[in-house]
């Protein structure tokens, strides 16, 4: 059986509200390790007195120099009493391998390693006055328009703070700093083009990613026009701030998860429509009596549409529309078919606007739990493509949507055609292999069976032709396209 399982047409959509997490101030630097494994505390009855001059400004400046995240990680993991003491956790040794963290800039070997060993203040009034300085410093940079000094200070903050403080600026003064801080400070770079991507990047558990799965990351959530890419923003950004409160772990298996998973992936494949249309002519009607459409018979009209490139398609519509239905118009079905590429508009043998929903509706409410299942186009191996009606009262389609699903429904025809029924072998294993090499699919619905992957691919594929969204797709699912590159034609 070719026919095509039916495309929900009520198209589920994820929340796209972005969750909002409680402010969080610089990240604390805890209480600081001493070398040798021993915490220091300073005596009790020094608690009200003001912090040790100068302290402050090194602690400041220390996590200016190795990056605030670095310095944080590394002295909670040093302290935390539920976490194994790991010795290369001290503050000397953090100062050496300051270049893991993100947002670490160049050393300093003037910082002494014994700051531990200094009279401590409380963790807590020190904190403040370091938070203090930071503001402060920062506020009178900004006032001094010193871009290349606010990128710096702006690179101590947390992943959660930078875009606040960036939200508080002009744009043109965001471009003065953006360009202060490449080349410099990448990581506010990163926060100023794609914060969502640059929170990421901020994760502890995005270093322990094998490069492989970063790349593959990078590429879902760099693309600045696809719709695959502007999914997984939101749905990541959504996550971010749960995200942020994990361990490690938890960080790298949530990241794993989004390329596999397909639960940031959008559910079909919606771009806008970029591909020049087919110039066609249309002629008709000719009267069909006792036309067998599925599901009924009925009086139709048959139409021609011509294209130039030589292709000829009947469209047959039914002479009386079924009443509280709708459907697309002949029109509309013509200019849709001039959308797709030869190689899927020369398989089609016949459209059909189907006078009545489809008959197996009841069947794939039960097979998906989906009760009023409604099936918008099929598309079967004989090359006859059946578009059924909805109630009057749900809007059809819009172009692109309807031109990106003949794409897919005519994708399974050619895919039929050209590979063979049998989905064990020849090139349908060869497209598995693509799939098992790219890892990520193009939308959820993808995700169902090989065949859906092709056709949702095709969509990406052939809808984004010629855009800078064909580029970004092709980064994501690389082996795929370069098969399509030599298949389809
Ligand atoms: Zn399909």
């Amino acid at each position: 059986m070719l026919v095509d399982n039916p495309l929900e047409a009520r198209i589920l959509r994820r929340g796209t509200q972005r969750m909002t997490g409680p402010g969080r101030s610089p990240e604390k630097p805890a209480r600081m390790e001493a070398p040798g494994g021993t915490t220091t505390r300073r005596p009790a009855a020094a608690d009200s007195a003001p912090p040790v001059a100068g302290l402050t400004a090194r602690i400041l400046e220390l996590q200016r120099q190795v990056g605030n995240q670095a310095v944080t990680s590394r002295l909670r993991h040093a302290i935390a009493p539920s976490r194994p003491f790991e010795p290369r956790c001290t503050t000397s040794q953090l100062m050496r391998d300051g270049d893991l963290d993100a947002g670490a800039g160049p050393q300093d070997a003037s910082l002494p390693g014994g700051v531990a060993t200094a009279p401590s203040p409380s963790p807590t009034d020190a904190e403040a006055a370091r938070v203090a300085k930071l503001n402060a410093d920062y506020d009178a940079a900004v006032t001094a328009k010193d871009w290349p000094q606010v990128a710096r200070l702006l690179n101590a903050y947390n992943a959660d703070d930078i875009p606040k403080k960036l939200a508080l600026l002009k744009p043109a003064d965001i471009q003065a700093l953006d360009a202060a801080a490449q080349g410099s400070y990448d990581r506010v770079h990163l926060f100023i083009v794609q914060p969502v991507m640059a929170a990421v990047h901020d994760l502890a558990g995005w270093k322990k990613l094998p490069p492989g799965d970063q790349s593959i990351l990078d590429n879902m959530l760099g693309g600045a026009t696809n719709k695959l890419s502007q999914s997984v923003r939101t749905a990541l950004g959504a996550q971010l701030p749960t995200l942020q409160t994990q361990s490690e772990g938890d960080q790298t298996r949530a990241l794993q998860a989004v390329i596999t998973g397909g639960g940031a992936l959008p559910y079909l494949v919606t771009d806008t429509v970029s591909t020049p249309q087919v110039e066609h002519t249309l002629s008709g009607p000719t009267a069909r009596k006792g036309f067998a459409f599925d599901g009924k018979t009925a009086d139709a009209n048959e139409w021609v549409v011509k294209f130039k490139d030589g292709v000829s398609i009947p469209i047959v519509a039914p002479k009386a529309p079924t009443p509280g239905f709708h459907n697309h118009t002949v029109q509309e079905t013509a200019d849709a078919l001039g959308a797709l590429p030869k190689a899927s508009r020369q398989l089609i043998t016949r459209v059909l606007l189907n006078p009545v929903t489809n008959p197996q509706d009841p069947f794939w409410a039960g097979q998906y739990r989906t009760p009023n299942f409604h099936s918008y186009m099929t598309a079967g191996a004989a090359g006859v493509v059946t578009i059924y009606p909805d109630k009057a009262s749900a809007p059809l389609p819009g172009a692109s949507d309807m031109k990106g699903r003949v794409v897919h429904e005519t994708g399974h025809t050619w895919a039929y055609k050209t590979w063979g029924e049998d989905k064990t072998k020849g090139k349908w294993l060869d497209w598995k292999k693509a799939m098992d090499k790219d890892r990520v699919s193009v939308s959820g619905y993808a995700l169902a069976d090989v065949a859906e992957d092709v056709s949702e691919t095709l969509v990406a594929y052939v809808t984004t032709k010629g855009s800078p969204a064909n580029d970004e797709y092709r980064k994501i699912v690389p082996n795929r396209f370069s098969m399509l590159d030599t298949e389809y034609r």
